[in-house]
């Protein structure tokens, strides 16, 4: 199964793209980290196209596109796919839609997760990661260490208030058009909206897993 996580930055993607990938056993692909690791590999080929990262800005269509085919055709993609920050321009999308259809491979779900402006700056600003398992932390939970990897956590280069307000305009401007995109297809379309910082991640892939079995595209 392809499922496309569409959200603004800090809506969770990550988070839920972990979540739903232990649940359902699908790979979780984060075009977001693919270019965090480019960054921190100087020797990379892609690593001075992809500098528009540390603004806030985002990556050509072209470079994102060969990324994200280079990885489709990986065996461990073969069964689907959870894409988390791909696709973020319609471009993209169209691009997607072209190279699954010449597998013979469709999109079979969006999940689009809708957040406030107020709860998204909280979390971003708080927002710590493990670089080893990627896995996502907020300040207020108090740890300085992985729990699982026991290394120090670490705070993205692009989660500070400039670059973030340049992210949601980037968001906005050419994201956004995605929902409509998708909605006016044939496309399953699931909607979530947060409104409360409260909420726990835990809930939203509730919520999720249910609007999936909803459905029937996964079981109970
Ligand atoms: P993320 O981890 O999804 O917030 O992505 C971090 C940054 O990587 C973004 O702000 C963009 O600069 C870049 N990026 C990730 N995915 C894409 C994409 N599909 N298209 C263009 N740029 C991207």
């Amino acid at each position: 199964m392809y499922i496309v996580l569409l959200g603004p930055p800090g809506s969770g993607k990550g988070t839920q793209g972990n979540l739903l990938s232990q649940k359902t056993s699908i790979p979780h692909l984060s075009t977001g980290t693919l270019f965090r690791d480019i960054l921190a590999n100087p020797d990379h080929e892609l690593h001075k196209d992809i500098q528009v990262i540390k603004e806030g800005k985002l990556v050509s269509d072209e470079i994102v596109n060969k990324v994200v085919w280079d990885t489709l055709k990986k065996p461990e993609y073969d069964k689907g796919i959870i894409f988390d920050g791909y696709p973020r321009t319609v471009a993209q999308a169209e691009a997607l839609e072209k190279m699954l259809e010449s597998m013979g491979k469709k999109v079979d779900v969006v999940i689009d997760i809708n957040v406030t402006r107020e709860v998204l700056l909280e979390r971003l600003l708080g927002r710590r990661s493990c670089p080893i398992c990627k896995r996502i932390f907020h300040i207020s939970q108090g740890l300085e260490k992985c729990p699982d990897c026991g290394v120090p956590l670490i705070k993205r280069e692009d989660d500070n208030r400039e670059t973030i307000m340049e992210r949601f305009e980037e968001y906005e401007e050419k994201t956004a058009p995605l929902q409509s995109y998708f909605k006016s297809g044939s496309v399953n379309y699931i909607e979530i909206i947060v409104t409360e910082s409260s909420r726990t991640a835990s809930s939203v892939k509730e919520e999720i897993m249910n609007k999936l079995f909803e459905l029937g595209l996964v079981g109970k």
